[in-house]
């Protein structure tokens, strides 16, 4: 019989974020409008403590520092449940839409605010939207100069609008010469007749059928004998949030399979064994 630690160990992690601060709206809703919208995502975030505590299973937050300074209470009960608590930059800018100055600015606002808060080290980074590509490597350069040991933002082959066709399946080791060397947790791709799809979560867990996430996840893991690296948002969790009136595509995108979502991981946290990006990372180093 298969008992849970036998299974391979997948990666669980949660980009802490609310729904206005989506890429997808940056056209329709303004920065500085930020803080007059109803947020959802301090509450949906305490409902997934509970249901990690349910299901006994401990992930990686990427929180963005914007929603850690409005919400420091939320970020100590992340860190005290036994998560980890990474970065997510601070004001939701694309990596690829700065110069190294002001990434490296906004990161490092977004480090602080966090260490400040939990008392311990933030390791890990994960850019807003994925956007590391290949115009943007330098921001491994400043990820390491700022104390990161990590990034989590890579996702392999090409897709709009994001991608990278360099990067392993695999966690590995991205050697940046004189900057030194920082681990990648690249997020996952699932080839179905030669197409290769997101399959990571998001959007794309919210538009595929259950069975088709586990099927996607027992190939990836049982034949490719490699880890998912799984993410969501809050806000992907709370069907009656307050509507944007943003352009047809950009709604579509955004609504679609709200209401299946809590469901769908749910039962993945029950077919799948999952750790925290840190964990996962031990294990190559
Ligand atoms: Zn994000």
């Amino acid at each position: 019989m298969t008992t849970k630690d036998d299974r391979v160990r997948n990666v669980l992690t949660v980009d802490v974020e609310d729904y206005f601060h989506v890429r997808n709206f940056a056209d329709t809703i303004n920065l500085e409008d930020w803080e007059t919208l109803e947020e959802v995502a301090p509450n949906a975030t305490y409902r997934i403590l509970r249901l990690f505590e349910e299901q006994q299973v401990k992930a990686t937050f990427f929180v963005l520092g914007w929603l850690a300074k409005r919400h420091p209470r939320l970020v100590r009960a992340i860190h005290a449940a036994g998560h980890e608590v990474a970065c997510h930059g601070y004001f939701h800018e694309p990596v690829r839409a700065m110069t190294p100055d002001e990434f490296r600015a906004d990161v490092s606002a977004a480090k602080k605010v966090l260490e400040d808060t939990i008392g311990a080290p933030v390791l890990g980074f994960r850019a807003p939207s994925f956007s590391i590509d290949e115009s943007s490597l330098w921001a491994f350069d400043v990820l390491l100069g700022e104390g990161f040991e990590y990034d989590s933002s890579l996702f392999p082959g090409r897709m709009v609008p994001f991608g990278f066709a360099g990067v392993s399946r695999q966690p590995c080791r991205l050697d940046r010469g004189a900057a030194g060397a920082i681990m990648e947790l690249p997020l996952t791709t699932l080839t179905v007749a030669g197409v290769k799809l997101p399959f990571a979560g998001g959007g794309f867990f919210r538009a595929y059928p259950y069975a088709m996430i586990r099927a996607g996840m027992r190939h990836i893991n049982e034949r490719e004998h490699a880890p998912v690296v799984v993410y969501f948002h809050p806000w992907e969790l709370v069907p009656q949030q307050p509507r944007v009136a943003a352009h047809v595509k950009a709604r579509i995108k955004h609504y679609l399979g709200l209401t299946t979502m809590e469901k769908k991981i749910t039962r993945l946290l029950r077919d799948f064994a999952f750790v925290p990006a840190s964990e996962m990372l031990e294990t190559c180093r």
